[in-house]
């Protein structure tokens, strides 16, 4: 039986090739959210042609959704002779801008040396492509399969996921009894298992001071020196403090084991972006956007506290020092169990393509799973599927055609293993 499923997964290849570069070819760019629709479309024509029950739905309202930049997602279903659980694959459409240092170009789908090249191909066209492959390849093998199998290609992963998966997750479209696992392609390796991902607080911090001539700065008070006495503490205490802290979930690579802290902006005075030279000013105002990145060992109270007992700290020991903090954004670190069925079916399915133990992993950084877990309570989720993390968000990115295929194998054999029950 598996021998007959991977086969046909063989017999596949210039089709998922096929499918992979007709993916990349719709530039789904993320901002702005561009082509969606028709990317979404080219997923639910092909599934419904293979009998698939197929619905569009827009994350209507949603962060960026408009007429013109639509939050189009595209959920396709696939019910069994007999009842049974459901298995969703879920991948996200949207890729990142393309930037710069390509030597090909990004929205071609060039092949090359075993290789398509392209942006997204890695992330996470190609794993979409894979699980397709995998799923139409199975439901050839074994028509009279019990249970069903989902589909979905879903928005806005890159900015949050909000008016992909987590809107699908609050109209119950993530959650049992419609589905039981799930199994989201992203680039991990063809070898490893993703049990979840770290924690995150986004927040912006403001300091304040008070506008004057800029030859007489002493008339003034300057909210950017404010913003490097913040800076200055984060230096000495702050970021020492995190890098002494290691958690036992094995996340990759090496480096987040620890907790982390990205500045990912700083922005004081007269606005960017102006022509010709500043008029001379004292800031009256400084803005640092934090992305923190957390620990399961550590409770996200803690994690603000630490920042806040800081700027408290400044607020009693510095003259003039003013400050407001404001959440952006929170993700709770999430880790499923190494005995959950998926891990378990998918696991078998890497012990019998590549004839080695999978690794078990944690992402350093989140993906759609937090949606799936907090908003449709479902814990029964990885990330599983071909590319090489590293090669996500680079110029030149590319996928390898032989991971896509042995991938493939892996997400059919642990499709059959879940809605037979036999894992
Ligand atoms: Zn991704």
């Amino acid at each position: 039986m598996l021998e007959a499923l991977f086969q046909r997964i063989e017999d596949k290849r210039a089709d998922l090739v096929a499918l992979t570069q007709a993916l990349i070819r719709i530039p789904t760019v993320n901002p702005p959210g561009e082509a969606y629709t028709p990317c979404a479309e080219l997923i639910g024509t092909r599934l419904a042609r293979r009998g698939f029950s197929v619905s569009y739905l827009r994350g209507e309202d949603t962060p960026g959704d408009s007429a013109r930049y639509p939050r189009t997602n595209v959920v396709a279903r696939y019910a069994g002779r007999a009842p049974g659980p459901c298995v969703h694959f879920n991948s996200h459409i949207d890729v990142v801008e393309a930037g710069h240092g390509w030597t090909v170009d990004p929205f071609a789908g060039i092949v090359r040396d075993g290789k398509v090249y392209g942006r997204g191909a890695c992330d996470m066209k190609g794993g979409l492509a894979a699980s397709i492959i995998a799923v139409e390849a199975l439901i050839e093998a074994m028509p009279d399969f019990p249970g069903a199998i989902e589909i979905s290609g879903t928005v806005d992963e890159e900015s949050g996921g909000f008016g992909g998966v987590a809107y699908l997750a609050s109209k119950g479209l993530f959650s049992p009894p419609r589905v039981d696992h799930v199994i989201i392609p992203e680039p991990l390796n063809k070898d490893r298992i993703c049990l979840g991902h770290r924690g995150v607080w986004w927040a912006e911090i403001e300091t304040r001071g008070s506008i004057a001539h800029g030859s007489m700065p002493f008339l003034g008070d300057c909210a950017v020196r404010h913003m490097g006495a913040v800076l200055n503490r984060f230096e000495t205490e702050l970021y020492p403090k995190l890098a002494a802290k290691h958690t036992d979930m094995p996340v990759v690579p090496e480096g987040a084991r620890s907790s982390t802290m990205n500045i990912n902006s700083v922005h004081g005075g007269q606005p960017e972006g102006f022509e010709g030279l500043p008029s001379p000013c004292v800031p009256d105002s400084c803005r640092m956007v934090i992305d923190r990145r957390y620990l399961i060992e550590e409770q996200l109270a803690d994690v603000k506290a630490e920042v806040v007992s800081i700027l408290d700290d400044l607020t009693r020991t510095r003259d003039n020092f003013d400050y407001s903090i404001r959440d952006l954004m929170e993700v709770i670190p999430t880790m499923t169990d190494r005995e959950a069925p998926v891990v378990r079916a998918v696991a078998s399915g890497i012990r019998d393509v590549l004839a080695k133990t999978p690794d078990y992993v944690i992402s350093p950084g989140t993906y759609d799973q937090k949606h799936i877990a907090r908003i449709g309570h479902l814990h029964d989720c990885i990330a599983y599927g071909p590319g090489i993390l590293d090669m996500a968000h680079r110029p030149d990115e590319f996928v390898g055609i032989d991971d896509m295929v042995d991938s493939a194998k892996v997400m059919a054999q642990a499709s059959l293993a879940l809605l037979t029950g036999r894992i």
